[in-house]
């Protein structure tokens, strides 16, 4: 293919708004649009378009976005658009290399200092410094705090003026909280470490005092985008403004909908200020939702209707683009345990229908809650990946396997067909085709050795991608050197293979992401929104976790929670920002406010009898069990009871849901009850019912043809 028609091919799959973003000379682009409407695919076709037109380099663009797995996505998107070289990191991981890489000319010959990855440590011997003893808990509050001054570039010196000014809702009175960011300050120094901020400010020292530093900086990076811009921070920008040294070849996406991060000091205003700050700025705004289902869009509509705020002011309502789809479940369960077995049931359903794991994820709010999840997926058979768990190219197996393929490539004869040569070199780690059983670690380190052959197939099968800016064009030979080379680079790059595994990860982490499948569970009052949700602020953001939980799903969503954590347990109530899924089963009526009081008296609690759960909607209580469960419906009966209905109806002139609905007959029909107790035990049949049909119904049920309950007679003549 042709470069240009490269080029063309990327603008192709665009709709006009993402094509005037793709196209926009160099300068100043910002897209401001809702979830799943292609803001990252905007941005990575604008990468690629003009890099396959030639207009830019891809070695000189950096990327920027906010989890290591975004960054992942961004840079296999790049891939599958023809384009090598582009940096996609976090703001973490572009400032440590930089950093490492700059650290002996800045640092006098010495290392970078170590890297904490937790403050909770020194936060809590700074605390006792400042004469507080601290658990755990109080320590991460603390931390949170430094964290926050830290990313809002405020010093020890400046915080009590600024936590009044942000409107702190402090852990501590202000003055001692100042006291522990200087004394952890101080010993942080003393213990040679530096933090994750220190790591962005030393960053910003390294390029804004060191002239050759910059220069050198801005010579590699010309041509910057930001993902995800709505969650920057003042410190990440004030690294943005050092990189960019005055340039404006900027692209920057976002939804302040999906403002996620600002407990930690990230502000949307950035976002939404953009086109002021950089005034001539090519402007586009997108609502198209390409991701979701009508279902699913409409559900997130209707919970970010309801947000107040600043970021509230720009939301823009998403326009579903798929097919329909089901209908989100909203599942109650006694406890969470059961909760984490009816999850698991319906993965491994999922799965046997077809739906491949790694397309399916459990989100939750706090990552403790993982554990329920492991242990009911193990259970049920179904492997999984914890997200934020090992890398995947540092794990030990992994990294095992990579000597023995490089091994392997002196003793497999070279012929050997490139998938073949790998299963047998990974015979040295002890890998074999046969798939332990589901769960625990031994079949965790198989099905990332199985990620590896999985990968030697898609690399056997894919024509070459040729590199784009990188030279001339090379053939890419299918052997297994020229794999084994393609790995190191990749281990290099940080580019992930998908393991084969239903995700388990926190709403935090699965931003910009998306799956056919989406559980979001634990959504009760004190989960989602979490317990330390206090001020009206912090109650917004936990809405807009769950709405960017829901947009993450493109066909199937699930919301669920447990009444009690453990059985037995304290009552919980659900999640306030869930809005009443039930009574027509259709999400028209979603987010549609109080419940009216008619149907509040359903608070009566209908479980399904096949899997426990507690039903919602109105259809779902009548069948009494939930849609999506095995049905045993009587099919011959069924046919009957409609028959009998219509000649009742007929007779008495009324509509037939008028004698019973369908969801009735259902009912009727898969619980074949035997007895008048029975009868009225299923819902939609109350003691006037009974009275009026009763014995039709039990005759029918006892395999009376309608005939013979009410003759054809009586439909002409209803004397
Ligand atoms: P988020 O806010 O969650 O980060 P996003 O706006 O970045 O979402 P993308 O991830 O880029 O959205 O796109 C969502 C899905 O829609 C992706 O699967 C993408 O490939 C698809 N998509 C985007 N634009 C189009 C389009 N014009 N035609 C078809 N599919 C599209
Ligand atoms: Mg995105």
């Amino acid at each position: 293919m042709g470069v240009h028609s490269a080029a063309e091919q990327v603008l192709a799959g665009l709709d006009p708004e993402q094509r005037t973003a793709v196209t926009a000379p160099a300068g100043p682009v910002c897209v401001l649009a809702g979830a799943g409407t292609g803001k990252t695919r905007a941005v990575t076709s604008r990468i690629a378009h003009r890099a396959l037109t030639g207009a830019i380099s891809p070695r000189h663009v950096l990327a920027v976005t906010f989890t290591a797995r975004a960054a992942a996505e961004m840079r296999a998107r790049l891939t599958a658009l023809g384009v090598a070289g582009v940096q996609a990191r976090t703001f973490h991981a572009a400032a440590l290399r930089q950093m490492r890489y700059f650290a002996p000319r800045l640092l006098h010959g010495r290392a970078l200092p170590e890297l904490l990855d937790s403050k909770v440590r020194l936060v809590t011997l700074a605390a006792a410094r400042a004469g507080l003893r601290t658990d755990r808990a109080a320590a991460r509050d603390l931390a949170g705090e430094i964290e926050w001054a830290k990313s809002s570039l405020v010093e020890p010196g400046e915080y009590v003026v600024a936590a009044a000014k942000a409107q702190r809702d402090t852990p501590h009175e202000p003055a001692k909280v100042a006291e522990v960011f200087a004394a952890y300050e101080t010993v942080k120094r003393a213990n040679g470490v530096i933090d994750f901020e220190d790591l962005l400010r030393a960053a910003v020292w390294g390029i804004e005092e060191h002239p050759d530093v910059a220069e050198q900086i801005r010579a590699q990076y010309r041509h910057f985008v930001v993902d995800e811009y709505q969650d920057v921070n003042p410190l990440q920008q004030r690294l943005l403004d050092a990189w960019l040294g005055g340039r404006d070849d900027l692209t920057v996406v976002g939804d302040a909908s999906q403002t996620i991060y600002s407990f930690t000091g990230a502000t949307s205003a950035y976002l939404v200020d953009f086109p002021r700050r950089h005034r001539g700025a090519t402007v586009v705004r997108l609502v198209r939702d390409y991701r979701s289902t009508p279902q699913v869009v409409g559900l997130a509509n209707a919970v970010i209707a309801q947000a107040r705020g600043s970021e509230a002011r720009l939301r823009l309502e998403l326009v579903g683009q798929r097919p329909t789809g089901p209908e989100p479940e909203l599942r109650i369960f006694t406890d969470e345990p059961t909760e984490a077995t009816a999850v698991a049931t319906r993965c491994r359903q999922l799965v046997a229908a077809g739906t491949p794991a790694r397309e399916i994820a459990v989100l939750f709010r706090t990552n403790a809650q993982s554990e329920a999840y492991e242990k009911s997926l193990t259970e049920a058979g179904v492997p999984y990946v914890v997200q934020g768990a090992e890398r995947f190219f540092e794990r030990v197996e992994v990294r095992q396997a990579m000597v023995a393929l490089r091994a392997a490539t002196r003793s497999i004869p070279g012929e050997t067909p490139l998938p073949a040569a790998v299963v047998e070199a990974l015979a040295a780690v002890g890998w074999a085709p046969d798939a332990p059983p589901a769960g625990g670690a031994v079949r965790e380190r198989w099905e990332a050795l199985a990620a590896l052959v999985q990968l030697a197939e898609e690399y056997a099968a894919t024509p070459p991608v040729l590199p784009i800016g990188e030279g001339a064009a090379v053939e890419r030979p299918v052997t297994l050197a020229a794999f084994t080379e393609e790995l190191h680079r990749r281990a290099a790059q940080q580019h992930v293979p998908t393991v084969d595994g239903v995700t388990l990860a926190s709403l935090h982490s699965a931003k910009g992401l998306e799956w056919d499948a989406v559980f979001l569970v634990g959504l009760a009052e004190g989960t989602l929104p979490t317990g330390y949700a206090k001020t009206p602020e912090q109650v917004e953001e936990e809405r807009r976790l769950l709405y960017v939980g829901i947009t993450r799903a493109r066909q199937w969503l699930w919301l669920s929670y447990a009444s009690a954590r453990s059985p037995g347990g304290r009552n919980r109530r659900p999640s306030r920002f869930l809005p009443q899924l039930d009574r027509t089963g259709g999400s028209e009526r979603a987010g549609a406010g109080p419940v009216p009081r008619a149907e509040r008296r359903r608070n009566v609690v209908v479980s399904c009898r096949i899997c426990g759960a507690t039903l919602l909607a109105g259809g779902d209580r009548k069948l009494g069990r939930c849609p999506t469960c095995p049905s045993d419906v009587d099919e011959d009966l069924l046919e009957r009871l409609r028959d009998w209905r219509q000649r009742v109806a007929g007779t008495q002139r009324v509509p037939a849901y008028v004698v019973f609905t369908d969801a009735t007959l259902t009912a009727l029909a898969e619980r074949r009850p035997g007895r008048p107790e029975e009868l009225i035990a299923i819902a939609g049949i109350g003691p006037r019912k009974l009275g009026l049909y009763g014995e039709s119904v039990l005759a029918l049920v006892g395999g009376a043809t309608v005939d013979a309950i009410c003759p054809k007679e009586s439909l002409e003549n209803p004397s």
